[in-house]
């Protein structure tokens, strides 16, 4: 057996420590002091850790119980059949290993299929019905006991009192989850804050404070609802079929007069239980209540009762759980990058985690005042979030996970790139490298102005412009117009083709218009979306450097700090010069007559849009260019907040989602029609 280090020994109490603490706010306080993601996690962790030192396992560990004791201000009551908990997967894989691991358990099996249900964000309840009548209503506690809560479950109106069931047998147990629909959620919060009481983290945790209150009459108030998804019937009962399977099982749950779950659907094999679960990660959004997953069992009880349970689990049943926001990992190292504006960034490089469905392996901090704030030491453990498009970002330290001899990172005082000190302006977070020669801040320029967004000069990667600096080919952009072929044959591993056409691709971005020009410049806060707009009322790149700092405000959209920005980049000698070397080199550097777009015109305000497939004249960038310039905006994904898809060929999975979510759908020619609709 391995012996476990000092170390691993402190994390593995401090894991502990730590979730127990958490169980305890989230069970007994209903109060969660984290996300249920980190917890997961974290929870992860220790059991990876205990499976290989099994000497450090305690019974007391949260990993060796379900649940929590029951809080004492109620009776407690001793559950006639226990409540399990699920075990999870949090991605295809895992679920896949569990077929595989039940497989190996029952490799007899044959005709398998799986029930799919919504995994419904609420909390676990158990009814026992005896001759027909509701005669207790209890939380799932520790999965043993838990507590009586009888008088507050009839305040449910989707639990019947009594069976629909002519001749009832002496006792029938229906377990389900009561939770709490999403505007009552919303609305006992906003009340609670208005008379100074802590908001619920959750509906989960406000349905579960809920069936807690020692007030029925409150409860009633609160419109708690209930899904049925489990039933224990004796083996015989007089007028029904015993059901044999969970979906029949789920059937006759409504019969019975439960509300159970619309949304499931029986799946014969795991690529179906697949796209049932990607199906719902979308449309889940629109349901009036939460869900974290969808539950996957087996649905023959023949089969289920083969299969049985663990300490914890049944070994028929996996809660999916949908992708994580956030999630605890440890920093290995700080680097710092250095952005084409000078910034410095310090990025936290840390092992690799799922976060919103892809693999991060580092996230940036920000700036010095946040690095501040958070007192990051090198080994300490972070919570990482990622939230759909959004870079990654380490949001909290945990000082209690800290190792004993663990260093507190520093800003550098000097630019790792070119060494020079490096300043802080009293009234900005960011700390800035102020050397223009500064060749970090001259690469950055150089792949922002090849960028797909702006010159789009296909080839000119990293590697190239590395190596343009390195040997001082290239001190500004307007240099990549001088570059020869013969220059670019004395780089490392460059051929002639490829010297070509690298020489031939940075011509033709000679033929971009206007408005890319303006944002390929790198001027601060003119980005691809306010270089369309500053480009379609400023048509000439003399109109915007000749204009009052006033006279760009003015512009729609577009802030004082902006203008003031643009003003000064004209007012600087270097880029003076630099404008008139690319008027030179024969760019563009004013809007073709046809591009003019009148003041106001903006087809698209407000509109948010989503491009799939090959378009078959635009590219994705000058679809988005001027979709944003009709102020329209561009996302990846499709959602219920999506106006329309712009659809091409070979459309993929996002229009299946568009066609589910019932999205409108635009041609490439019928986009350029709304596009052109207010000229
Ligand atoms: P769980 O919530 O992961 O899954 C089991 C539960 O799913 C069941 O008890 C049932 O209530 C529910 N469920 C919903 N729909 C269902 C359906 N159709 N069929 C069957 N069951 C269904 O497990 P758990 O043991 O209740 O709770 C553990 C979870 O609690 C952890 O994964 C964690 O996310 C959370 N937790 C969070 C903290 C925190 O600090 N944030 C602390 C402790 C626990």
């Amino acid at each position: 057996m391995t012996t476990a280090t000092l170390a691993i020994q402190q994390r593995v109490i401090e894991l502990r420590r730590l979730l127990q603490q958490a169980s305890y706010a989230y069970y007994v306080l209903d109060a969660p002091e984290m996300d249920d993601a980190v917890y997961d996690r974290l929870y992860r962790d220790l059991q990876e850790l205990e499976t290989e030192y099994p000497d450090l396992v305690t019974p007391d560990s949260p990993t060796q119980r379900i649940g929590e004791r029951p809080a004492d201000q109620f009776t407690s009551v001793r559950h006639h059949i226990p409540l399990y908990s699920l075990e999870n997967a949090f991605n295809l894989q895992e679920l896949a290993s569990w077929q595989d691991r039940w497989r190996r358990l029952a490799p007899e099996a044959a005709d398998v299929d799986y029930v799919t249900e919504l995994k419904i964000d609420g909390s676990a309840i158990a009814l026992t019905y005896d001759h027909g009548l509701l005669v207790r209503g209890a939380t799932r506690g520790d999965g043993v006991t838990g507590e009586d809560i009888t008088q507050n479950i009839r305040t449910i109106r989707t639990i019947p009192l009594r069976l629909n069931l002519e001749q009832p047998p002496a006792r029938l147990e229906v377990r389900g989850e009561a939770f709490l629909p999403l505007d009552v959620f919303r609305q006992i919060n906003e009340e609670r804050q208005t008379k100074g009481e802590a908001a619920f983290a959750n509906p989960r945790n406000a349905a579960a404070g809920t069936l807690r209150q020692l007030d029925s009459a409150v409860v009633a108030q609160r419109r708690l609802d209930f899904f049925a998804y489990t039933l224990h019937l004796p083996d015989e009962v007089a007028g029904i079929d015993a059901p044999a399977t969970q979906w029949q099982a789920l059937e006759l749950l409504q019969n019975l007069g439960f509300r159970v779950n619309p949304n499931r659907l029986l799946c014969p094999s795991l690529a179906d239980v697949a796209a049932y679960f990607e199906q719902w990660d979308t449309a889940r959004l629109d349901l009036p209540y939460m869900t974290d997953g969808v539950v996957v069992k087996l649905n023959h009880f023949d089969l289920q009762q083969q299969l049985g349970f663990t300490q914890k689990f049944p070994r028929w049943a996996i809660a999916l759980k949908y992708p994580a926001e956030e999630a605890p990992t440890r920093v290995e190292r700080v680097v710092v990058q250095v952005g084409r504006t000078g910034a410095l960034t310090p990025v936290a490089e840390f092992s690799p985690v799922q976060l919103a469905g892809t693999t991060v392996s580092r996230a940036t901090l920000h700036n010095s005042d946040r690095l501040t704030e958070l007192d990051l030491h090198l080994g300490d453990t972070v919570i990482v979030r990622k939230a759909g498009e959004i870079i990654p970002e380490v949001v909290r330290v945990m000082p209690d996970l800290r190792p004993a001899d663990a260093q507190r990172y520093e800003m550098p005082t000097h630019c790792p790139a070119c060494g020079e000190p490096v300043v802080r302006p009293a009234d900005e977070a960011v700390t800035r490298c102020i050397n223009t020669s500064c060749p970090a801040i001259l690469r950055g320029s150089i792949s922002h102005w090849a960028s797909r967004a702006a010159l789009d000069i296909n080839g000119l990667g990293e590697k190239w412009v590395e190596q343009f600096i390195d040997r001082h080919l290239v001190q500004s952009v307007a240099d990549l117009y001088d570059l020869t072929v013969e220059q670019l044959l004395t780089l490392d591993r460059m051929g002639p083709t490829s010297a070509q056409k690298l020489v031939g691709a940075i011509a033709q971005s000679k033929q971009q218009p206007w408005p890319r020009v303006l944002y390929g410049l790198g001027i601060r806060h003119v980005g691809s979306v306010n270089a369309q707009t500053l480009s379609s009322q400023f048509a000439k790149v003399d109109d915007l450097g000749a204009a009052e700092p006033e006279a760009i405000a003015a512009v729609y959209g577009i802030g004082a700090e902006i203008a003031q920005s643009v003003y000064a980049w004209f007012r600087v000698p270097a880029n003076q010069v630099l404008i008139d070397r690319l008027r030179q080199a024969g760019l563009q550097l004013a809007l073709d007559p046809d591009q003019v777009q009148p003041q106001g015109a903006q087809p698209l305000a407000g509109k948010t849009l989503v491009i799939t497939g090959t378009l078959p004249s635009l590219s994705r960038e000058d679809a988005k260019a001027k979709i944003q310039a009709a102020g329209g905006k561009v996302t990846g994904t499709v959602s219920s907040k999506t106006d329309y898809l712009v659809v091409g060929s070979d459309a993929g999975s996002k229009l299946e989602k568009a066609q589910t979510l019932g999205v409108a759908q635009l041609s490439e020619t019928q986009l350029l029609d709304l596009l052109s609709s207010s000229n």
